[in-house]
């Protein structure tokens, strides 16, 4: 059985009824008496405020661009479009 909160509109008195979902949600004030007591919606496990969620956490984070991969050294030292032998390697 749920837990219900109201506070009284008159004295600002909060109190808890337990109450079926069913049931009539008018609660009479314990502190004077007042009928019209409105049900106050907790919600207490909603904590909206606080660190950690705010919108930018899931912005896109710019990635440093990757390097450009070194380009083969051919066994020969030399430069791969000049050297024969490296050159049949490379279009291997
Ligand atoms: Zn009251």
């Amino acid at each position: 059985m749920p837990t219900y909160v109201y506070q009284c509109p008159q004295c600002e008195n909060r109190f808890e009824r337990f109450q079926r979902i069913t049931d009539d949600p008018a609660a009479i004030c314990d502190v004077c008496g007042n009928a019209a007591c409105g049900r106050v919606i907790t919600g207490g496990t909603f904590h909206l405020k606080g660190g950690g969620w705010h919108q930018s956490d899931y912005a896109p984070v710019a990635s440093p661009a990757k390097p450009e991969p070194a380009p083969p050294t051919p066994p020969c030292g030399g430069d791969v479009a000049t050297c024969g032998s490296c050159e049949a390697l490379d279009a291997n």
